[in-house]
């Protein structure tokens, strides 16, 4: 916060100094998800329909933010995240970005859906540029349910938007007292208020402490940039979820229009992103028509090693390393509106080491 010294001249002539705080701005974007949902009844903590509650209800049921920020409100969308396509991610994108070209804000919160809270934020960190703290929030409960988690976590939300030493550290997830950088956190369980986890940081009674750097660009120094990107749709790129008898018709399926189909294909493969023998060919057949192979993991902790169990340079695939294949696969989709040629392994392999 902004400091300023005043002094007050009392009536016995004498100037007594004391300090004041000039508030941070802090501007909510909702877009929906549970942390603006309705249940039915107050014992309904997992039965409710997501995206209901408005920014304004959200943002007066915790009137002590405006304590921490001047904190205004907008509503970018009211959605279930898992609804959210390439045209919902690049309009939060494109609103957060002008946003924070706004001297006058500070910070940035997102209220989003859990389910693709972590793709956002990621998303955010590549292709917004900016210093400013950016956080995205969720909440497991619905506003309506006993010991709803919402209105503390935006809260603390707003808390870190508005803090000094947020700046300069990239994209912030905020969950449960915790606090998570963008690239690294996920979704580990889907039904208690501890669905987030990582060490990387915790925000306790409205005060910041983090304990992390991010090792990858992100934000200002990403090659990616929200300004660049045209129209409401990002080149396609799927998944494939690998398991013990694959047949190889979802990749080809994911693929088989030239024009309209994927361009490149997150193999979330098993263990170290192994593929199987009988779907090789496929995907060798597959790199060769210039769609990019990824090879990412189905195991949520460890990294894919290139070269390991698998010949990635002979078969010019492509590793996303420690990424989940949610992340893998928005990143590759970057990367995608960048690289000349989709065939150029290689560049698309330097992507993945460096963000
Ligand atoms: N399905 C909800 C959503 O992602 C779940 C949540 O917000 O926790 O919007």
């Amino acid at each position: 916060m902004k400091k300023t010294l005043t002094a007050l001249t009392l009536s016995l002539g004498l100037i007594l100094p004391f300090s004041t705080f000039a508030k941070n701005n802090v501007v909510v974007v909702a877009t929906g998800g549970t942390i603006a949902g309705a249940g039915a009844s107050s014992t309904n903590s997992a039965t409710y329909t997501a995206a209901k509650v408005p920014v304004d209800d959200l943002l007066n049921a915790v009137p002590q933010i405006q304590n921490l920020a001047n904190v205004t409100g907008v509503q970018a969308l009211q959605v279930a995240s898992e609804s959210i396509t390439d045209k919902e991610l690049l309009a939060i994108a494109r609103k957060v970005n002008e946003l924070v070209k706004k001297p006058e804000v500070n910070g940035v919160v997102i209220t989003h859906g859990t389910d693709t809270l972590e793709e956002t934020a990621y998303f955010l960190s590549l292709t917004v540029h900016t210093d400013k703290p950016i956080v995205v929030v969720g909440s497991m409960r619905p506003p309506s349910a006993l010991s709803a988690d919402g209105p503390l976590n935006l809260y603390s939300a707003v808390a870190l938007a508005a803090a000094d030493d947020a700046k300069g550290k990239g994209v912030f997830v905020l969950m449960n007292d915790d606090i998570f950088a963008a690239r690294d956190v996920t979704k580990t369980i889907n039904i208690h208020t501890n669905a987030f986890s990582s060490q990387w940081g915790s925000l306790v009674e409205g005060k910041p402490y983090l304990f992390r750097n991010v090792a990858k660009r992100f934000n200002n120094a990403s090659e990616f940039n929200i300004e660049n990107i045209k129209g409401d749709t990002l080149p396609l790129v799927q998944i494939v979820y690998g398991s013990g008898n694959m047949l190889p018709d979802a990749y080809t399926a994911y693929t088989a229009y030239a024009k309209a189909g994927a361009k490149a294909i997150i193999h979330a493969g098993t263990g170290n992103g192994s593929v199987a023998k009988n779907i090789v060919p496929t995907l060798t057949e597959l790199q060769k028509q210039g769609v990019q192979i990824i090879r990412s993991s189905r195991v949520p902790q460890g990294f894919v090693l290139r070269n390991a169990e698998q010949p990635d340079d002979k078969y010019n695939w492509v590793v996303a390393h420690d990424l989940n294949p949610q992340k893998a696969k928005l990143l590759a989709a970057l990367a995608l509106t960048k690289t000349k040629d989709a065939k150029d392994a290689k560049e698309m392999q330097r992507i993945f080491w460096e963000y």
